[in-house]
């Protein structure tokens, strides 16, 4: 294993065997191998020190029906709320006098969060904030929004696709916008020179090695600036709470992985991996990951 994983570092790619040989190897040397040549390729680009990134969830509200989402559009019994643009920007101020320097403004999509709500509050943040960066993650959204977006001053954007395959992300997301809207917006976003963000989550229903080697090199195609990697939460009243099983170890081993093969990319450690164990962000850290987002809320709004 130790051999793959040099050829895996000479070569800069691996093939679907060798990937499912990797993701189901039970030898512990080799996979503390992996983790090994991931942190020391984390601290060859990025120094031996991670950063802190504040995260803010802006509303629970949401349009879209993802089955593994507490906040997803046909979840009974919840009550959702919404944060005021006084409140966001407190937020940010607080965050700014904590010592964040960027922080991510998060909701799926929610029709509130138009541009003629975020426009005047992006530009109360940059006067009143001027030490933070702005990142959004608010879904697909059209070219015109997004320009909208860039020129009020957001400096990255994080869209998570989920599933890099269209008959998954069809089962996933039955009632949602088409998988091709994804690829459109990526191409928007680069045009626009956001810092694009991609993501996607391990352990959903059908998902296989070969949908996630597809994620791998999605990845490697789309080179986007940070990759967010979450493990599946079977959580309570959703349609997949009785899902078994952890996906931490996968999870770990794609960080791994994602950071020998895309060195330079910003690789977060996810609040889903410190939900699954109480040493969630370390155990992500010593597997290459570099940036911890800290979520500014206390379960208001998650
Ligand atoms: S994952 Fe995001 S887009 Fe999907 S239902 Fe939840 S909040 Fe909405």
């Amino acid at each position: 294993m130790i051999k793959l994983i040099d050829h895996i570092i000479s070569s800069g790619n691996l093939t679907l065997e060798q990937f499912a040989g990797l993701m189901v190897s039970e030898n512990k040397e080799g996979i503390q191998y992996l983790f090994s040549v991931a942190r020391n390729t984390t601290a060859a680009n990025f120094g031996r020190k991670a950063s802190m990134h504040a995260l803010l969830h802006l509303s629970s509200h949401c349009s879209f029906d993802c089955s593994y989402c507490p906040s997803r559009h046909s979840q009974p019994d919840i009550q959702r709320c919404r944060l005021s643009a006084e409140q966001i920007l407190q937020h940010c101020t607080q965050a700014q006098a904590i010592g964040f320097r960027h922080i991510l403004l998060s909701a799926g999509p929610d029709a509130a969060l138009s541009d003629d709500f975020l426009i005047p509050l992006l530009s109360s943040i940059r006067q009143q904030c001027p030490q933070l960066s702005v990142s959004l993650a608010l879904g697909v959204r059209s070219r015109q929004s997004y320009e909208r977006l860039r020129q009020a001053g957001v400096v990255g954007y994080l869209l998570r696709h989920k599933t890099a395959d269209p008959i998954h992300f069809a089962k996933l997301h039955p009632h949602d916008i088409p998988f091709e809207h994804y690829q459109q917006a990526y191409e928007h976003l680069a045009q626009l020179q956001f810092q694009v963000g991609s993501g996607f989550i391990v352990g959903t229903p059908h998902q296989t090695l070969e949908i996630l080697y597809q994620e791998l090199q999605r990845i490697l195609t789309l080179c986007p600036h940070l990759v967010s990697v979450s493990p599946l939460l079977p959580l309570p009243g959703t349609p997949l709470a009785d899902r078994p099983g952890s996906t931490l170890d996968a999870t770990l081993r794609l960080l791994a992985l994602i950071r020998i093969l895309h060195p330079q990319v910003l690789l977060p450690t996810s609040a889903a991996l410190l939900r699954l164990h109480p040493s969630g962000h370390e155990l992500g850290l010593l597997a290459g990951a570099n940036i911890i987002y800290q979520p500014l809320q206390q379960n208001t709004i998650n």
